[in-house]
């Protein structure tokens, strides 16, 4: 870990753990020189934004922002360039674009080391590197930390949580494609100017919607909203039965760990 040709670099998505995973190498590796990155689409939550600066904070480092839209190049760039069609889970066109090849752009031929915060109870891989140079490592795996570590970890730092925590799993864009229905009411509820953003990029005539089947103009309905918003707590509530939970703060951060299921960007949400 001490070679000194190697870059040592910490991916920060806005999240919980990739936050928790900065906090934790700089207390426990003060010697290295990490570097603190976040791909940034320009088209993230406010709250992202809000928490970067309290983890700039804690840091005392500046977190460098990576970007893609050098010369106008950001998200509605390659919208226009695949013609309209938005990006889902089949096609990630968007994580290709906006964050992995910055990612490895930034890096370039250097040799480096990756920091992931995958958690030790996690079952996904993360950011494949396609690129020899770059070596993805993951110490809350080998170490075992577990996702109520990673609330410790927060809370003794007084970092905390982002705040949209409150509404929403993840942190990336607004118009993520990975939201669920109750986090889609939440973007409605919290910030209706990013949700009519959002829909404006919709073209349910062509079959071009964030989510299979329905558009955000369906969603947003009040007799739509009240039946997502029954299942969403029925499901929580399912959840904690099934996990048996000690207190409601357990029962909450199990649906945490069961709303992050693999489904999610395989760089976003590190
Ligand atoms: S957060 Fe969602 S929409 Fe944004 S780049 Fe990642 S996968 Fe795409």
């Amino acid at each position: 870990m001490c070679d000194a040709n190697m870059r040592h670099v910490c991916l920060i998505s806005g999240g919980k753990d990739s936050t928790a995973l900065a906090i934790y190498m700089m207390n426990r590796h003060p010697d290295i020189n990490m570097e603190y990155v976040f791909c940034d689409t320009h088209k993230e939550l406010p709250e992202t934004y809000e928490f970067l600066m309290r983890i700039e904070a804690y840091l005392g480092r500046q977190i460098i922002r990576l970007s893609s839209d050098f010369g106008e190049r950001g998200f509605d760039h390659y919208l226009r360039m695949y013609r309209g069609y938005l990006p889902s889970a089949q096609t990630r066109w968007c994580t290709r674009k906006l964050k992995i090849e910055p990612f490895e752009k930034y890096i370039g031929e250097n040799q480096a080391f990756l920091y992931i915060g995958i958690r030790a109870d996690e079952y996904r891989e993360g950011y494949i590197s396609t690129k020899p140079n770059i070596k993805p490592i993951f110490p809350f795996k080998d170490d075992g930390i577990v996702i109520n570590d990673v609330f410790r970890i927060l809370e003794n730092s007084g970092v905390g949580l982002p705040n949209y925590y409150k509404w929403r799993t993840r942190s990336g864009c607004y118009f993520c494609f990975f939201q669920r229905k109750n986090e889609w009411v939440g973007l409605l509820e919290n910030h209706p100017e990013l949700f009519a953003m959002a829909s404006q990029y919709e073209k349910p005539e062509e079959g071009y919607t964030w989510q299979a089947g329905e558009s955000l103009q369906e969603l947003m309905q009040p007799e739509r909203i009240e039946i997502i918003k029954e299942r969403s707590l029925k499901r929580l509530v399912d959840a904690a039965a099934r996990r048996r939970p000690k207190n409601l703060i357990e029962a909450f951060t199990g649906e945490f760990t069961e709303a992050e299921g693999t489904d999610s960007c395989l760089i976003c949400h590190l």
